[in-house]
């Protein structure tokens, strides 16, 4: 079993208040500011204790190498905690941080195989620090549900806070944050200020199984529909990505060029913001197109696709927008390429196979949906055995069996 370590970053949002209208105690900037602040000041405060100190023995013809460790640290801390009480504000394993953060500059110093320079007063610093960091002490950095549902992060003391990220990392804060899931832990968290904007790495622990499924591989028929991207004899729906926002852009760049001279900055610029729109889009489609593939193939001994018409489904005004939008067809190139890398059995089932009209039960054709009306029927029921479809799983199955019929073998 490995063991990864990794860095999450979100971004956050903290607001102007620290109660929310349900009275739940939340994040504000406020307290995010005077974290960083409290850190800096603890850093600064025990690093000017020690170089007085030093000095004080340089005076007195004593050796200057004093040990800068955890209990002569603490033994600051403390005092500075008796004299200063907005420190209790703090996060305490934010409080400690700033200490062993220094203790560890001491320890670069004094290594001689590092040879790092002697620590500096963070606010004397260059690049001034605008971070804090909670250690993740008895789930006490995780993501929880607010009153009204919503997913929140919740950081120790300070409350709660909406961010924003991507499924996939959500998924991985919500295991860490599930104390019965053992297979991701929360480390700890570090809240920084970027130019205004805030964000929360989390590092994360996170067990690591290598991608080898148990059990035996799928054989597969792929659908490609219209209402949705694609579907799996075995039920699995790819829905279509939504593109609205890309291809707004790029329809509005293509106006506001084409109400502009050729040649002219306005023109120049709307022709610069198109092209990138349309990398948006392109970036965009591509990286959907890969993940459903890697995920499609890893899962499958034998997949069958059929190469269906897509022009004819492009005479239907409605339906020829989101098609091309979604290309059907790179993702059936993308998909075949992948299983010839991985030596996966592929075989494309002729366009003609009306894999839409024939039960996959019992085999025989419903004539009710023939022709291009059919495509607006999402289930039907079997006029001949009763079996109830789903229109486009129905299909993949039957092709996933006439794939089988192609290269001489049946469902195993
Ligand atoms: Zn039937």
């Amino acid at each position: 079993m490995k063991i990864v370590r990794k860095n999450i970053e979100v971004k956050i949002y903290p607001t102007k208040r620290d109660i929310n209208d349900n009275a739940e105690k939340i994040v504000s900037i406020d307290k995010i500011e005077s974290n960083i602040g409290i850190y800096r000041f603890i850093y600064d405060e025990e690093l000017e204790f020690i170089n007085h100190f030093k000095s004080l023995l340089i005076q007195n013809g004593y050796d200057d190498k004093v040990k800068v460790n955890d209990s002569s640290c603490s033994v600051i801390l403390d005092m500075l905690r008796q004299e200063y009480s907005f420190l209790e504000k703090a996060e305490s394993s934010s409080r400690q941080q700033a200490q062993r953060d220094l203790i560890n500059a001491f320890n670069r110093y004094y290594d001689s195989n590092l040879k790092s320079a002697y620590p500096v007063l963070k606010t004397k610093k260059k690049t001034k620090q605008y971070s804090f960091r909670i250690i993740n002490n008895n789930n006490n950095v995780r993501i929880t549900k607010d009153k009204n549902g919503y997913d929140k992060i919740k950081l120790a003391k300070l409350g709660i806070v909406k961010f924003k990220t991507s499924k996939e990392y959500r998924k991985l804060l919500q295991k860490g944050s599930d104390p019965n899931d053992e297979s991701v832990k929360i480390k700890h968290v570090t809240i920084k200020n970027v130019h205004g904007t805030y964000h929360a790495v989390f590092n994360i622990e996170q067990i690591h199984v290598p991608e080898k499924i148990i059990g035996p591989k799928m054989q597969m028929g792929i659908d490609i529909g219209c209402s949705k991207l694609a579907v799996t004899s075995n039920g699995q729906e790819i829905p279509n990505l939504d593109l609205k926002k890309e291809t707004d852009n790029i329809l509005r760049y293509q106006k506001t060029m084409s109400h502009h001279k050729k040649g002219s900055i306005r023109h120049r610029k709307a022709q610069r913001l198109l092209n990138k729109s349309w990398q948006k889009f392109l970036n965009k489609r591509k990286d959907h197109y890969n993940k459903i593939t890697a995920d499609i193939v890893k899962n499958s001994s034998f997949i069958a696709v059929q190469n269906e018409n897509i022009k004819s489904w492009i005479k239907n005004k409605q339906l020829s927008h989101s098609i091309q939008l979604n290309a059907p067809r790179k993702l059936l190139e993308k998909i075949e390429q992948k299983c010839q890398q991985e030596n996966i059995k592929f075989v494309k089932v002729s366009k003609f196979y009306p894999s839409t009209q024939i039960c996959s039960n019992c085999q025989k054709r419903n004539e009710n949906l023939k022709g291009l009306k059919n495509l607006g029927i999402r289930d039907w029921d079997c006029p001949h055995c009763h079996t109830h479809h789903d229109r486009d799983r129905n299909a993949a199955i039957n092709i996933l069996n006439k794939g089988l019929e192609i290269v001489g073998t049946t469902v195993q």
